[in-house]
């Protein structure tokens, strides 16, 4: 009797003790927290305020602000913090690139007068879409943010909090607002407010991505092409091909600036030279490595699928936490490589003519003696700690009963089981959604 139950106790300790990257995942918080941060004598930072990081340069008769975060009211906390700096006219505004997470509150910051400064095609990412046609991208996009789960299953996001659209009646939420002056490519030279600053093209992560560079006080404000995390090379809601050669040199002309401090469109800004140096350094390396190593394996012949078993970050990378996987994965970022260059044909013809999921699931119900069967593989792989390969037996029931709540119920057992121990948090977001899709009755 009581051999069972501590068998029993130990079994629900299992069940709710968080894993390894849950742990981390939470660990994380304490950095997404609101933050003003003095970089140097004139230049602010508030991160933690909104997902994407608000920047404030004091000039002599003004202020330049970079990037203006994802909502209204959270431009308006931040402005309010900022206030208590200094009260002299906003004069400009720079928009690192055209995400809604670093846009959303710039008719917060505008005053009459105010100048918005961005690089051409701005927007670049969304255009695309919308020219396409593509709409998907948007459910994509809430399962990948986590938008539609209930806050007790969100963590962070991995390079910002967890937050929802507030509820609000802020005039200036939803509204967008042209930009004034646009740059296509090399450096733009501005002049505003008694600041001198460059404005440097740097394609990465978006097409329209820029840096700024404040030469007297050697800061440099990096957008997206740098935050603490293994990079999205490739954000799992889709989008074209983000160009990796490109994202390492732009990561390479930062460091030629000799930046003495680096404020990332996430994450607390990087203080002091040797280590703004080596951050960057690092983090350029990392990227450079992992798109050297993958395009050697397709050389080889190898398909994607073989490319994520094969590809890991050298030993002395591996355990810094600013390369650590939150946000983006190097799996993905691989398959994008891939992908970018040679498109969806891994090289290997059977995938030419792949079979259809039905027919697939068929032949799988057939090996294994019927569906009852494979339903009972499925929940043994799950108990086996073998959720990946649960999850395909659940794909091929569900290609056959796409309605059996059963099978559904199951699948969102192991998206869930996944979820819990996968650190990054658009991977973990986007199964529990999904999971959560499942169980909702058809
Ligand atoms: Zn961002």
């Amino acid at each position: 009797m009581f051999k069972t139950l501590s068998v029993l106790l130990l079994f629900s300790f299992y069940l709710c003790a968080d894993s390894d990257a849950t742990k981390l995942l939470k660990e994380r918080n304490q950095h997404l927290k609101p933050q003003i941060t003095q970089v140097s004598p004139s230049v602010y930072c508030a991160s933690g305020f909104s997902p994407a990081n608000i920047s404030m340069i004091v000039g002599e008769d003004g202020l330049i602000i970079i990037d203006t975060g994802m909502f209204a009211d959270h431009a308006e906390a931040v402005l309010r913090e900022f206030r208590k700096i200094s009260t002299l006219p906003i004069k400009g505004i720079i928009l690192t690139h055209g995400h809604g997470d670093h846009t959303g509150g710039t008719p917060t910051f505008t005053e009459k007068g105010t100048k918005i400064f961005t690089r051409a095609p701005f927007n670049s990412e969304g255009h695309h879409f919308t020219e396409g046609g593509i709409k998907i991208n948007k459910l994509r996009g809430a399962r990948q943010g986590g938008f539609l789960l209930p806050p007790e299953k969100r963590i962070n996001n991995g390079i910002a909090p967890a937050v929802y659209p507030p509820k609000t009646d802020n005039p200036f939420m939803g509204k967008h607002l042209e930009p004034t002056d646009t740059f296509v490519d090399g450096r733009f030279k501005l002049s505003l407010a008694g600041i001198e600053l460059e404005l440097v093209a740097a394609p990465g992560e978006t097409d329209d991505q820029l840096y700024v560079w404040f030469p007297k006080e050697r800061v440099v404000f990096t957008g997206d092409n740098f935050y603490q995390s293994w990079p999205n090379l490739y954000a799992i809601r889709g989008h074209a091909y983000r160009n990796v050669q490109h994202w390492i040199t732009s990561l390479d002309m930062m460091l030629k600036e000799k930046p003495a401090h680096a404020i990332p469109g996430h994450t607390q800004p990087i203080i002091g030279e040797v280590k703004t140096t080596e951050v960057l350094t690092n983090y350029r390396d990392a990227i450079k490595y992992v798109f050297d190593e993958t395009i050697k394996g397709i050389n080889q012949g190898l398909t994607p699928d073989e490319l994520v078993c094969k590809i890991n970050l050298p030993k002395h990378l591996r355990n810094k936490d600013y390369l650590r996987e939150y946000y983006g994965n190097i799996q993905w970022g691989i398959r994008s490589i891939y992908s970018g260059y040679l498109g969806w044909f891994d090289g290997n013809p059977t995938k030419l003519f792949s079979l259809p999921p039905k027919e697939k699931a068929q032949g799988m119900v057939k090996l294994a003696g019927g569906k009852e069967a494979l339903v009972k593989h499925a929940q043994q792989a799950l108990v086996d700690g073998d959720a990946q390969w649960c999850a395909e037996l659940c794909d091929h029931l569900l290609a056959l009963e796409p309605n059996n709540q059963r099978y559904r119920d199951l699948k969102a057992d192991v998206l869930e089981d996944l979820a819990e121990k996968l650190l990054t948090a658009t991977g973990r977001n986007y199964y529990l959604t999904v999971a959560q899709e499942l169980r909702k009755k058809k």
